[in-house]
């Protein structure tokens, strides 16, 4: 018997529970339970409902998560569309706009800032070739995401799912609002207006 059936305490990852998925949300499996995990005959057909159920409880507000798209940020159905949040409630706008457009930006382009990230100088990136930015979420601070790119190049839009797809074809549940319209880049109609 393994030790993750030989303890009662231990959920039976053959059958997966919101408990095991919030334990694992948690980073409270045992190496034993993620192997029997990986080892499933089948996936759960809901697994993804079950993912989505558990983050949703976590959150401290209630527009239904639709995908999560990095450690603290979500697409959610909001009254004003589908908008990236994250988790401490800050929105970022139409989740078709790069998020980054939205959020506080600090950059690395000197050789003392960048060196103060990287410990060996040698792969440090080299000011005037690159430079580091760094994205922060403007409600928490929290850091969102990093990217090391030369000057003056786009903010890379890390994620734009098509959500409807997504939901339609492999969840087999459509979504409400489903429409062509959702599944396009609208970034550039923002950049753009900076010009005026
Ligand atoms: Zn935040």
């Amino acid at each position: 018997m393994s030790a993750v059936h030989a303890d009662e305490d231990c959920d039976r990852p053959d059958d997966v529970s919101p408990r095991l998925v919030a334990r694992m949300l948690d980073g409270d499996l045992t190496w034993e339970e993620w192997r029997q995990l990986l080892k499933l005959p089948r996936k759960d057909p809901d697994r993804v409902k079950k993912y989505l159920d558990a983050l949703q409880v976590r959150v401290g507000w209630s527009e239904r998560i639709l995908m999560r798209i990095s450690e603290h940020l979500f697409i959610v159905q909001s009254p004003a569309g589908r908008s990236v949040k994250c988790d401490c409630g800050q929105v970022f706008g139409d989740y078709r706009v790069n998020w980054k457009l939205a959020a506080l930006v600090y950059i690395r382009d000197t050789a003392p800032s960048i060196t103060e990230v990287y410990r060996c100088k040698d792969f440090a990136p080299e000011p005037g070739w690159s430079e580091i930015r760094e994205y922060y979420c403007p409600g928490c601070a929290t850091q969102l995401s990093v990217e090391v790119v030369p000057p003056g190049y786009p903010p890379i839009f890390e994620f734009l799912p098509d959500l409807d797809t997504f939901y339609r074809d492999w969840l087999d549940e459509p979504l409400p609002d489903a429409a062509p319209a959702w599944y396009a880049d609208h970034t550039c109609r923002i950049t753009a207006s900076w010009r005026d």
